[in-house]
């Protein structure tokens, strides 16, 4: 599903270069279930958005599926997003003052989903997550727990293949986290792919697999 080879990544500070990610292999594979640990500043968030296609990198391969992503142009790539990854936040990124039902829709929206079609799956993936019967209630109605619940949904709504979560627990209590797991554990043994940062020992001890990040390198 996704193979990085010898992937370097440098940021701008001043007129000096930060060498942020150093000669990153990884490959993971269909339906796997991997936790990124490291300390703040590892990188952890930098190789994230890299595998999200939301940033660039300086050397090195990238192949998504086969496809090498270093080719691809924008367009392209912000199809690739839509059609293929689910992004989980810690603060949940939901619009506060819209519906848990308008939340949950937007990739649909954006992808020009037939309109019809909307409400039906976003019913389908609010009753996955147990919230079907909270879709008319305002985002910040909601608690914590809920709201992440809503975020998955948002990022289960077009079936995709990888569900990419950044401290998906980092703002609720263990108990509510532990659900969250559960949740995306869930999703994982239907077949998605899912790759979660995170500092919690509890999470990454429930991942099929951890890998470790410190200083840009990856062990
Ligand atoms: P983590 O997610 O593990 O906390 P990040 O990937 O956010 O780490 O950051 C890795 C390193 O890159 C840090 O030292 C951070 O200060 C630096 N960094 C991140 N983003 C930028 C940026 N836009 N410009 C300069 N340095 C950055």
């Amino acid at each position: 599903m996704i193979e990085l080879r010898q992937l370097n990544k440098y940021y701008k500070v001043g007129k000096q270069r930060f060498h942020a990610l150093k000669d990153v292999d990884l490959t993971i594979g269909d339906g796997e279930m991997v936790a990124v640990v490291g300390k703040s500043g590892a990188g952890k968030s930098t190789l994230m958005n890299i595998i999200g296609l939301v940033d660039t990198w300086d050397s090195g391969e990238y192949l998504l599926d086969g496809v090498s992503i270093r080719k691809q142009s924008d367009r392209r790539l912000a199809r690739l997003r839509n059609e293929k990854i689910g992004f989980v936040l810690q603060d949940f990124a939901l619009i506060e003052d819209q519906s848990v039902l308008f939340n949950v829709s937007l990739p649909l929206i954006l992808g020009r989903e037939k309109y019809g079609n909307i409400k039906p799956k976003a019913l389908r993936v609010l009753e996955k997550v147990g919230l079907a019967d909270q879709r008319n209630k305002k985002a910040n109605q909601l608690s914590g727990g809920q709201k992440q619940r809503v975020a998955i949904a948002r990022a289960m709504i077009n079936e995709p293949s990888l569900i990419l979560a950044d401290e998906p627990t980092g703002a609720l209590d263990s108990k509510t986290g532990a659900e969250i797991i559960e949740l995306l554990g869930r999703q994982n043994a239907s077949g998605t792919t899912v790759l979660i940062i995170t500092h919690d020992r509890t999470v990454s001890e429930s991942c099929g697999r951890v890998v470790r990040i410190a200083d840009g390198v990856l062990d």
